[in-house]
């Protein structure tokens, strides 16, 4: 990866793949620091693009949108993993792109990650390649079950994944399953679901953000607990592996690294995320710097300070209709920092928003947003 040597500085332009939720939380940061935020999204006035000083209407593998955005644009950087990477590679001369287009090839493919991570000795769950039920039946044989059958590609928040055990539909997946490329997962019988935000500042410090507990609902995020509730030395564990990723990666940018914490105390990465993640909205209001703060500073390359949480917090997201309940209810709890993304659409399970809570007591934070869990 190139080394740039000099900070790029505000009133600088950012440019920013994908307009959603994550690039608006980007934009809003930058803005706060005085740069320009130009965003690439198909869908006019998207929730990035209602905060920016520009939005280039047009899909993401676009060539012409895209180059238009890197001409314009000081530095580039995605709030996604599925961008096109060829369409990436093209305009990388045209501008800067400190996160590379290499780690999006890792993590953009969960067999190219867990192959990544094995071969840096960062603990994953057994897996294998998966292309045909010949290769199914080998990889249960070998790995044992129950486990996961996952596309390598495009899944997210549990699409494109099928169950393995005595339950099984095996004709359904006989009838997908030369149709892409998997992988296959034993599954593990983890006690909680923990996260790391991670970066690496102008100087190549590491930096981690404190450990988020994660609870799920029809494996979307739901809640996300900071500090996590468990032990001490799991979460130095836990951060312990963020550096390591972070340094096996050279990476520039927020990572979110997803882990599973086994009833042993051992830990598995699940999945990297190459840029800010849904549990680490958190740190927007109880950290020193958020992790779109740290994403930004890093990808400009800056400094950035330890990290320090003010207070625990608790974090909610507002999925689908739930919004137009917090919307309502907001008046009545003015300890909720209420964060609507402005999307036009209310889609059922769709993340419209989320709500942060912090103050000395976890449980009277999950108590204040118990109605969204
Ligand atoms: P993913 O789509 O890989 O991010 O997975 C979504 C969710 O499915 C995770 O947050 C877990 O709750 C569950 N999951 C995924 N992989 C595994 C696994 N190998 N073992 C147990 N649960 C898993």
């Amino acid at each position: 990866m190139t080394n740039y040597s000099s900070p790029i500085l505000p009133p600088s332009t950012i440019g920013i793949i994908g307009g959603g939720q994550l690039g608006q939380m980007m934009a809003l940061s930058a803005k706060a620091m005085g740069y320009k935020v130009g965003v690439l999204d198909p869908t006019d006035h998207a929730p990035a693009g209602q905060v920016a000083d520009f939005q280039i209407v047009a899909e993401y593998d676009d060539l012409k949108a895209l180059t238009q955005l890197a001409q314009q644009s000081d530095v580039l950087t995605y709030e996604f993993e599925n961008v096109d990477q060829t369409a990436l590679k093209q305009v990388e001369n045209l501008t800067r792109i400190p996160q590379g287009v290499e780690l999006l090839t890792i993590t953009s493919h969960r067999l190219r990650e867990k192959t990544f991570c094995r071969q840096h000795g960062l603990p994953v769950t057994p897996f294998a390649s998966v292309k045909s039920m010949a290769d199914l039946q080998a990889a249960i044989q070998k790995i044992g079950q129950p486990g996961l059958l996952k596309t390598v590609e495009g899944g997210y928040d549990g699409h494109g994944q099928f169950d393995i055990n005595e339950q099984t539909d095996w004709h359904l997946i006989e009838s997908e399953i030369e149709q892409t490329e998997w992988i296959y997962e034993l599954k593990q019988d983890f006690v909680r679901e923990l996260s790391v935000m991670v970066t690496r500042d102008g100087q190549d410090q590491v930096i981690t953000f404190p450990v988020s507990e994660n609870r799920h609902q029809h494996h979307i995020l739901h809640t996300s607990i900071i500090p996590a509730q468990t032990t001490d030395a799991v979460k130095s564990k836990a951060q312990h592996i963020a550096i390591q990723t972070a340094e096996a990666l050279n990476l520039r940018g927020v990572l979110g690294i997803e882990l599973f914490e086994l009833s042993s105390g051992e830990l598995m990465i699940n999945e990297l995320a190459p840029r800010p993640h849904n549990s680490g909205h958190y740190s927007i209001e109880a950290c020193n710097i958020s992790q779109f703060d740290a994403h930004i500073r890093s990808i400009c390359g800056l400094a950035i300070p330890p990290i320090r949480q003010f207070e625990p917090a608790v974090m909610v997201n507002l999925l689908g209709k739930n919004l137009l309940t917090a919307r309502t209810d907001w008046p009545t709890h003015p300890e909720w920092h209420l964060h609507d993304y402005g999307k036009a659409e209310v889609r059922d399970r769709r993340k419209m928003g989320h709500i942060t809570v912090t103050g000395p007591s976890i449980e009277s934070l999950l108590a204040s947003v118990s109605q969204f869990r």
